[in-house]
């Protein structure tokens, strides 16, 4: 490198690790900054020198542009590398980098502020003759005449934060009766989450896929895109599985897409890194939705299908190298899939949980695995930063093969002490609309946690990776038949689960032979037993071919990675009562945060599914709904309260005249 031999991260987590990884790599001195509570992270230890910061709070301190600076001049910072998230597309702060005399790894700062708001951006994009979705981008933005424009477009309409970024501030309003009140949560999140409560209305297209273009320009005129990724699978508006390439794009409407994405880089003079993102509708009509200006969370895939490393490429553009290759020399290999792992809860709507990590175990590496992250046993996931723990990235010839070794890979992770969306992941994953790549923006909703169905051709295979694994609990023989071989035969009862469905079976065993029924069905299979654990092979009675199963086992849940995807968990018939379906106690926090409003008051009647109070955490705000009618009795806790998960917030007493008492 010409020009930049120090270089500041001015970021923590899985990107401040990842960058310096490549800074490492091209023989730059990487200088880290962190928070308090980040004193011993794996990025300050990454670094070759680490620098304390201050702020109001922990995110604070990363977000303190004098603090930062300063350090960045006493350190003899010569670029300033932003990541993700933070100031990264704060123009602000990239103009006052530049004015110390420090590069900024991005774009230049008037192109960051232009693209930065998503109502300047469309505006600029519709200059450029780029699509863009129909709606209302204008100044006036008082309620009767966003209602009126929302009219106007036709419902469903997606209110969006115009300084909106990772999902925040935006909300789907169904119907003119619903508009209010999405507008109003809309604007409370936006402005919490970005400072300004200025939206922007756009036609809420119901199935669509997110497909996004990657683009490397320099400051010598050149343009590429770096292929595309398709990132529709998403809970709360944002990504949590993406892949490159995105799957059955013609060769035509792919190039269509580049060359909009390298109109929209041109039109706005864009130099560095950045992103592109499209909606694609089911005719392959695509729209603008925004540029990112800066490291997306899911550049690795296009690393490994394009050979390239990106955040070399961002440090050699912001060095002032041009890019030493064309369009045509740009080559996809293969597809690549990444998995984000979060610290949540996707039964309770994906909410964020918080805690101690107390083991952390990753996948054994190999050749196409990557595991992106800067957690590991004893890190604090507090609700002040984002809960992305890890990222999980499997490259492979095939798009089948790639499904196959991250579902394996997710398999072999274990993280305990928080929640996390693991088991979420590999149900996605094993849905037939995902493998058959039937890829649109409400997948999630389409295959919520908890609702995965067990196939019954699984049910055989799960038996006898039990069986092998030593896992059924085998009672004393039932009796000897007289007229059998001398073969004792076993049976017993247990019941398999995928999330809320449940087989209730019988096994009966005599020897390798088992016979199971469920339901009204039967099945008899033969198991050939393997010497090693994960595998065993499996014939059904009036077939002659051995199909083999392979598995994971890891308390009480089994996952079958071949002949098919699928987690099962099993009990044994005498638990099948402790199974208690009891309703979630509607009283209590689901999680950690603020209590940002309170709709209700003591003595309030309540109807079932009333918001009694809206709570926040990392930015997000989720409702409190009573579960059934009732009269409110105490509220524990008033608006800007920090609570805990699991404190109590009220109580209620049930029905209408409030007689039956709820505990909470
Ligand atoms: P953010 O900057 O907060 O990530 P985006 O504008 O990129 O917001 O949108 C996030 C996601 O919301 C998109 O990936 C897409 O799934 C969905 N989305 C955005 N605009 C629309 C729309 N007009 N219709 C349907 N879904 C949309």
């Amino acid at each position: 490198m010409q020009h930049i031999k120090r270089i500041l991260v001015a970021n923590r987590g899985e990107i401040a690790c990842r960058i310096m990884r490549t800074a490492h790599k091209l023989g730059l001195r990487t200088i880290a900054i962190y928070a308090e509570p980040d004193a011993q992270a794996p990025h300050v230890r990454m670094a070759d020198e680490a620098w304390p910061i201050e702020g109001p709070s922990p995110t604070g301190a990363y977000l303190n542009m004098d603090a930062i600076l300063e350090v960045a001049e006493k350190a003899g910072a010569h670029a300033i590398h932003p990541g993700y998230g933070f100031l990264s597309e704060n123009a602000d702060f990239a103009r006052r980098v530049i004015k110390a005399g420090i590069r900024f790894v991005g774009p230049r700062p008037d192109a960051i502020e232009q693209m930065g708001d998503k109502s300047t951006a469309k505006a600029a994009m519709e200059a450029a003759g780029v699509p863009t979705v129909p709606g209302y981008h204008g100044e006036d933005q008082s309620p009767d005449r966003l209602l009126e424009e929302a009219r106007r477009i036709g419902f469903p309409v997606l209110i969006k934060a115009s300084a909106g970024g990772g999902g925040k501030g935006m909300k789907v309003a169904e119907s003119v009766a619903d508009f209010p009140d999405a507008l109003e949560s809309a604007q409370r999140e936006a402005l919490n989450a970005f400072g300004s409560n200025h939206v922007l209305l756009e036609k809420y297209l119901p199935v669509a896929r997110h497909v996004e273009v990657q683009l490397l320009c320099d400051a010598h005129g050149h343009a590429l895109y770096i292929g595309d990724r398709d990132c529709s699978v998403q809970r709360r508006h944002q990504k949590i599985l993406e892949e490159a390439p995105a799957p059955g794009l013609s060769d035509a409407l792919r190039a269509a897409m580049g060359e909009a994405a390298v109109r929209c880089a041109r039109a706005i003079g864009y130099v560095n890194a950045g992103t592109v993102e499209f909606l694609l509708g089911p005719d392959d009509a695509f729209y603008f939705m925004e540029v990112n200006t800066r490291l997306q969370v899911e550049h690795p895939v296009t690393e490994c299908v394009s050979g390239l490393d990106l955040v070399e490429w961002q440090l050699r553009i912001a060095d002032d190298q041009p890019l030493p290759f064309t369009q045509d020399d740009v080559q996809l290999q293969g597809h690549a899939i990444e998995a984000r792992i979060y610290a949540e809860q996707p039964a309770k709507a994906f909410l964020p949980s918080t805690g101690r990590l107390t083991q952390v175990v990753w996948p054994e590496t190999s050749a196409g695995l990557r595991v992106d992250h800067a957690v590991e046993s004893g890190t604090e996931v507090s609700a002040w930063f984002d809960p992305m723990l890890a990222k999980m990235i499997v490259h492979a010839p095939s798009r089948d093969a790639a499904i196959n070794r991250l579902f394996e890979a997710l398999c072999h992770t274990r993280i305990e002490g928080v929640q996390t969306n693991l088991d979420y992941l590999c149900h996605l994953l094993a849905t037939d609309t995902f493998r058959e790549a039937r890829l649109h923006t409400r997948l999630c909703e389409e295959h919520p946690p908890g609702k995965q169905r067990l196939q019954e051709a699984v049910l055989p295979h799960a038996v006898a990776a039990l069986l092998q694994e030593g896992r059924l609990q085998i009672p004393r023989p039932l009796r000897q038949w007289a007229w059998s071989s001398n073969t004792p035969i076993y049976e017993t009862c247990f019941t398999l689960s995928a999330g809320d469905e449940h087989f209730h079976l019988n096994a009966r065993l005599e020897g390798d032979t088992v016979s199971l029924r469920w339901r009204d069905a039967q099945h008899c299979f033969q198991i050939r037993w393997s010497e090693t654990s994960g595998k065993v092979s499996v014939r059904a009675a009036q077939e002659n071919v051995w199909r083999n199963v392979s598995y994971v086992y890891t308390e009480h849940t089994l996952i079958l990675t071949e002949p098919e995807l699928a987690i099962v968990s099993h009990q044994h018939q005498t638990s099948w009562e402790a199974d208690s379906t009891a309703p979630e106690n509607d009283t209590l926090a689901p999680m950690s945060g603020t209590v940002i409003k309170v709709l209700k008051s003591t003595g309030d009647t309540v109807e079932a599914g009333d918001t009694i109070m809206i709570l926040e955490a990392m930015k997000m705000e989720h409702p409190v709904r009573a579960s059934h009618e009732g009269i409110l009795e105490k509220l524990f806790v008033s608006e800007g309260n920090t609570i805990r998960e699991g404190q109590s917030l009220f109580t209620y007493a049930s029905g209408k005249d409030g007689k039956e008492k709820d505990d909470d």
